[in-house]
């Protein structure tokens, strides 16, 4: 086992590797900008390095500093959480390179997935259900247009390098298919260098569901159920829980064992998430991410397991700590994430944060790396925690879910808490009754956001 391993991320999940680790027993690193030199994750760790100024190209993202950590440390592996460099194959080389542990898969598996195209393909031949559409890349309008026709519309298309929800657009016509297909590829190429694009059928109620996968390198996988992530803004997820609550017991074991035998075939290491759209009882593959997710705290509370002791585990070499038969479903779980924004717009609000005060009480997580007079930088993602309440089943979760959001204090910024009271008062949410484009529906209904 490691002695030493730095986390080369911020926030709530750079905290949330450090506890792993200590209750380890293995000394963690925080690295940290100069516009972080006060965060919680640098005081909670147990020894830190400053690797650079606030803008993430010079800190969290820089290679060189990172490995530098390291070095000055005597760190012999690296966590990347999420976001950041957590899905980047050329630094898990570097790390690789340098004789160091990347806590995650290998980088021929984030390559692999990384490329939307290729791992919609790997996916099809390991027998995963993939959403109809084009074979591969989308090379010009007149294919584009024809493309169009055989599938039949509405059609999405996306930039093959794409992410965050960006560089995908939708065509509801023949008419729409050349806007669209131009924006996409544009965006895929200003935001991420690479204007591939391909097309896919546009599925127009359905639900997002992922699947918790998890493998240890050598052939053996397991899966932990699902996630139902189908309250989005704008692609991005708000509101997420587990189990789902339109998924049976069979639809689970089945789709379940689809995608553990899908990453087992691939020797896959570590956590990694499979995600579909959900519709009509019928499961589509949209892509792998090959990394710890946000939302995977609600998988952990339905499972009684901790997810990141076990990707430590795995990358030093050791077993799974359980087997699929060991994996049974407990509860309900629900997680809503927090973010510093003023609503209606949602526009990001950063500040001093006068007071704080977490939930707590049965049943009650809060990831988060607040504190009393903590002030909130402005370069990065507004997330400022995450609120996970787990009970013995769904109503039990929701009621607890309110009652948390209650003891909740965050003083000084404003935060999208008032938007989960809101929903919480909405039959669809009381029931599950939902698709991916109810939240924005709502939003612009309830609030004019749009
Ligand atoms: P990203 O990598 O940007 O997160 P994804 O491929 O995971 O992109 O898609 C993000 C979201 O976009 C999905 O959760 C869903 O809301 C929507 N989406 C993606 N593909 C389709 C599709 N074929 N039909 C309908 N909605 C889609």
């Amino acid at each position: 086992m490691f002695n030493k391993i730095l986390i080369a991320n911020r926030g709530e999940i750079a905290l949330r590797v450090v506890r792993a680790a200590r209750e380890m027993g293995i000394a963690s690193v925080a690295v940290h900008s100069t516009a972080d030199s006060d965060a919680m994750h640098v005081r909670m760790a147990d020894e830190s390095v400053c690797i650079g100024p606030p803008s993430s190209p010079q800190s969290y993202l820089s290679v060189p500093a990172i490995i530098a950590a390291c070095e000055v440390t005597g760190a012999e592996a690296i966590h990347p959480g999420y976001g950041f460099l957590s899905e980047n194959a050329g630094f898990v080389q570097v790390v690789e390179d340098h004789d160091l542990t990347f806590i995650g898969p290998t980088a021929e598996h984030i390559r692999i997935m990384g490329d939307k195209i290729t791992a919609k393909d790997t996916m099809k031949k390991l027998g995963v259900p993939c959403v109809p559409g084009s074979e591969g890349g989308v090379a010009s309008l007149e294919e584009a247009k024809r493309l169009g026709e055989e599938i039949g519309y509405p059609v999405i298309i996306k930039a093959t390098a794409g992410g965050g929800g960006r560089g995908m657009k939708v065509a509801l016509n023949a008419d729409e298919m050349e806007k669209a297909f131009l924006t996409a590829r544009a965006e895929g190429k200003a935001n991420f260098g690479n204007d591939e694009v391909y097309i896919e059928k546009y599925l127009t109620t359905p639900r997002h569901i992922e699947i918790q996968v998890f493998g240890d390198g050598k052939g053996r996988a397991v899966h932990l159920g699902e996630r139902d992530c189908s309250l989005q803004r704008r692609h991005q997820k708000v509101f997420e829980e587990a189990p789902g609550p339109v998924i049976s017991p069979e639809e689970r074991a089945a789709i379940g064992k689809t995608c553990a035998d899908a990453v087992a075939r691939i020797n896959y290491t570590g956590a990694g998430t499979i995600e579909f759209l959900y519709e009509n009882g019928e499961f589509y593959f949209i892509e792998m991410n090959t990394r710890l997710q946000v939302e995977h705290p609600v998988t952990e509370a339905i499972f009684g397991v901790d997810l990141v002791r076990e990707q430590i585990r795995v990358a030093a070499g050791m077993e799974m700590s359980f087997q699929q038969e060991d994996l049974q479903i407990n509860g309900h779980a629900i997680e809503v994430r927090i973010n510093a924004e003023k609503l209606p717009n949602f526009a990001p609000c950063p500040g001093r944060i006068t007071q704080y005060h977490a939930p707590g009480g049965l049943g009650v997580r809060m990831d988060s790396a607040l504190y009393d007079g903590y002030s909130i930088p402005p370069y990065y993602d507004s997330l400022i925690g995450k609120l996970i309440v787990h009970g013995r089943d769904r109503p039990e979760a929701l009621a607890r879910l309110n009652r948390a959001l209650g003891e909740l204090i965050v003083d000084g910024v404003d935060t999208t808490v008032p938007l989960f009271h809101a929903l919480l008062q909405e039959e669809d949410v009381l029931t599950g009754g939902y698709n991916i484009h109810w939240l924005e529906h709502w939003l612009e209904t309830n609030l004019g956001d749009g």
